[in-house]
């Protein structure tokens, strides 16, 4: 019975106090990416198991141990999507964005599925914020993308947040790079985990990711990738860096960055934030990739991109104490007594929530005094007290929850002007602050 109120190991249920920050969140980071011209897609949650075999790379630990993979009931292997740009680049081909203008820049917000050991920023259902860029294959492309990054976290007002770049070169490159590497692990063939072991004959370069302490040890020692890239590949990488440098873009070059997935070829990069503490949290990553829209039937195009984990994001931003918007309360609680009062005050509801007002009344048949402590709890800007006899009289009370002060105010079919000056008053400047930070269209009919 306890799996009736358990969520699933690795899951967690954003509750309506949090959903703000998601929501600013999620839209802030579309809002900056769209600056750079990046325009929304969305893709489906589960995909054919192929796709991200052939993508992602069979050797990678997302392909071997992560993904959730199953058979439906017309016996097709589908996987729930472990990452965005495989989907996303399925998506173009498929939907013919890619024969267009080139560059193609596409932005999402996605839920990713990973069947890991749930831990610190680690969840098994996470989000991404993530772009793509296809048919550019300069260095301005792959500086345009850090300048994106780098602008996300300014944004944010995230302190604490480096980028760190490594070249992991071209075909070629990697072939010379990938003997080297092959020479250095074998010599530690007695000491490496099974997996590796497995790794070093398939993909090397995969044993530079491995998360096994002893490992990673004998992983440092490792020849550096940017010592076997060939003139195109170093050209290339140099020129990111002096575009980085010329717009005043920080970063770090680290040549021990591989990343987790199979496509990536030349700029790969991190972005690392290092609490006071000196924990190293990855909050996102991404890079160049070559082969992987032929990989996938289309053409001899290249993309690049990147994704950031909003899980770890959002707790960085807390850790630090970065601004969020503030949330948005009730504006106005209408209180009432009596049947004829209560109808009253479901219409007054009703016009002021036509007019952009966070309005609420009465949905209990609750006592005013129970009502106007429920209003207290909702921090309600206002409260409007209706009753029987006053409805009689064609007038209600309007109480400020704020200074305490109450004035009465006539009512005809709605409310006077003055009325709504008052309440807009406290809650206008509220309502259209909130409204602004969010990006959202916040209307008010009534002004003026
Ligand atoms: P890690 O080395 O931490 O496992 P990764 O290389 O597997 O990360 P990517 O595939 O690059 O991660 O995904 C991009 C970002 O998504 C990561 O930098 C991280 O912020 C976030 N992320 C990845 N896996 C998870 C997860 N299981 N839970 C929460 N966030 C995740
Ligand atoms: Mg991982």
């Amino acid at each position: 019975m306890a799996y009736l109120t358990t969520a699933p190991r690795g899951t967690k249920d954003i509750l309506p106090g949090e959903t703000p920050k998601w929501q600013y969140l999620e839209k802030t980071l579309l809002q900056t990416a769209e600056l750079f011209g990046f325009r929304e897609i969305r893709i489906p949650t589960f995909e054919h198991t192929e796709l991200f075999n052939r993508s992602v790379g069979d050797t990678t630990d997302v392909v071997q141990k992560e993904m959730y993979t199953f058979q439906d009931k017309g016996d097709r292997s589908v996987t729930l999507r472990p990452e965005g740009t495989a989907g996303v680049a399925r998506a173009a081909l498929e939907n013919g964005l890619l024969g267009d203008a080139l560059p193609v820049k596409l932005s999402y917000n996605i839920t990713c599925f990973r069947y890991e050991k749930p831990g610190s920023g680690r969840f098994r259902e996470f989000h991404q914020f993530g772009v793509e860029l296809y048919g550019a294959d300069s260095p301005a492309a792959d500086s345009e993308l850090l300048a994106l990054a780098c602008e996300c976290f300014q944004v944010l007002g995230l302190q604490n947040v480096v980028l760190e770049i490594n070249s992991l070169g071209c075909r070629e490159c990697r072939k010379r790079y990938t003997d080297a590497l092959l020479r250095y692990f074998s010599q530690y063939r007695g000491q490496l985990c099974s997996t590796c072991l497995e790794r070093l004959d398939k993909n090397p370069l995969r044993v530079l990711d491995c998360k096994s302490p002893q490992d990673k040890e004998i992983a440092a020692g490792a020849p550096s990738i940017l010592d076997y890239l060939c003139g195109d590949c170093q050209e290339h990488f140099r020129e990111v860096q002096q575009r980085l440098s010329a717009a005043g873009i920080p970063f770090r070059v680290e040549p021990t960055i591989v990343r987790g997935l199979d496509y990536y070829t030349r700029t790969v990069f991190e972005m690392v934030h290092t609490a006071p503490d000196g924990e190293r949290m990855v909050c996102g990553g991404g890079g160049r990739y070559g082969g992987l829209i032929q990989e996938l039937g289309g053409p001899n195009l290249e993309g690049i991109g990147f994704a950031m984990g909003l899980e770890r994001i959002l707790k960085i931003m807390e850790d630090e104490g970065c601004d969020f918007p503030p949330e948005q309360t009730c504006d106005v609680y209408l209180a009432s007594m009596g049947r004829a009062a209560g109808v009253k005050a479901f219409q007054l509801a009703n016009l002021l929530r036509s007019e952009g007002f966070s309005a609420q009344c009465d949905l209990m048949g609750r006592s005013v005094k129970a009502q106007m402590k429920y209003a207290n709890k909702l921090g309600a800007k206002y409260v409007i007290v209706l009753g029987d006899d006053e409805l009689q009289k064609g007038e209600a009370l309007l109480k400020s929850m704020r200074t305490g002060a109450t004035s009465p105010i006539p009512l005809g079919d709605g409310f006077s002007d003055a009325v709504y000056e008052e309440i807009m008053k406290n809650a206008y400047a509220d309502l259209e602050e909130v409204a602004g930070q969010l990006g959202l269209d916040h209307h008010h009919h009534g002004e003026g």
